[in-house]
């Protein structure tokens, strides 16, 4: 018989709450893994001097500046998101993202002038790649790279692939809000939705995953309140204020977290009818909408099950 007993191994990384769950004590197994995390981070970071994101920063508008291959791979990942037509996802909104300071000291709404005078400075396109020597170049003074919206996914899934080569089958790790399952003796993990703007671990549902990526972006994550209006850190690339639409959260379940989280910008900025007429082209990449309004919208229901769990929602598939 197996044992099915969790053993849980946390910190705190990247700014956020980090849990690991195994089905064996392995102490050693956690610190390997909290310090591949943590070389990541170091490596991904912009909310430190150096990192060899902040490398590509500081030489904008001056030189390109050859980095490691995750980190090209991955800026390389990140510029196709933010180029596909209408893109609500944009690497390059670092400087919105300083200008704004939401979920930092000092936050407050910019003045409209400053905010349009760095629209100019976050073209994904003033990106440029060179494949040949794994450089990027940012072509304008000011440009920023901000890799925050997709940094904990791709973390996640090379989480998932180091227990794979170790040869653990069943764990789950949670980076902040990023969760990335590995089968389970128990049939299923049950992954928790949080219930926006509530005070407590209140829940609007939960769902059962086996081997999938689970993904929640909210409004009520982190935002700040001014002139009687709540603006949150999901910035909308093409005005340079918050996103703003019908949407609370979504959640995207898909094998990788990289995925769920360019999904979950991508789809914020498209709202819950254009969402799901675009996901309907994709079979591996499924989402649950929670409306300001309290409706529960579930674009299909191919790899995982839901189940609510509050009756002031109500729920359309
Ligand atoms: P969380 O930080 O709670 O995981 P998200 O995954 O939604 O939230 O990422 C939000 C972060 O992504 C912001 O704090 C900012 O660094 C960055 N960001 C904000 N707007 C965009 C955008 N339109 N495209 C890409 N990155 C963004
Ligand atoms: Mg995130
Ligand atoms: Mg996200």
């Amino acid at each position: 018989m197996s044992d099915n007993r969790v053993w849980s191994y946390s910190a705190t990384l990247m700014g956020s709450p980090i849990l690991l769950k195994l089905f064996a004590n392995n102490e050693a197994l956690a610190a390997r893994v909290f310090g591949l995390i943590k070389r990541y981070e170091d490596l991904l970071t912009v909310n430190r001097a150096h990192s060899q994101v902040m490398d590509i920063n500081h030489a904008a508008g001056q030189h390109p500046v050859a980095v490691s291959r995750p980190v090209y791979e991955l800026i390389k990942c990140a510029k196709a998101a933010s180029m596909v037509q209408d893109s609500a996802f944009n690497l390059a909104i670092g400087p919105l993202v300083k200008l704004w300071r939401i979920g930092f000291k000092g936050d407050r709404v910019p003045p409209a002038d400053e905010i349009t005078a760095r629209l100019r400075i976050t073209h994904p396109q003033d990106v440029v790649l060179n494949d040949t020597d794994g450089s990027v170049f940012l072509t304008q003074p000011g440009m920023e790279i901000d890799l925050g919206a997709i940094a904990k996914g791709f973390i996640a899934d090379r989480v998932r692939d180091y227990l794979h080569q170790q040869d653990v089958r069943d764990g789950l790790i949670n980076l902040g809000g990023n969760v990335q399952t590995l089968g389970t003796p128990q049939g299923s993990w049950s992954i928790g939705l949080k219930k926006p703007f509530s005070s407590s671990d209140a829940l609007v549902g939960s769902i059962d995953v086996v081997n999938k990526s689970v993904v929640t972006s909210g409004t009520y994550e982190r935002y700040f309140e001014q002139d009687g209006k709540r603006w949150h850190h999901i910035l909308d690339p093409r005005s340079g204020y918050p996103l703003d639409n019908e949407l609370d959260s979504v959640t995207i379940i898909s094998r990788d977290s990289l995925d769920g989280d360019i999904w979950t910008t991508l789809i914020f900025g498209l709202g819950v009818e254009k969402g799901c007429a675009l996901l309907k082209q994709r079979e591996d990449i499924e989402a649950i909408f929670v409306t300001k309004n309290r409706d529960i919208i579930l674009s299909s229901q191919r790899q995982f099950r839901f189940t609510p769990c509050d009756d002031s929602y109500r729920i359309t598939d």
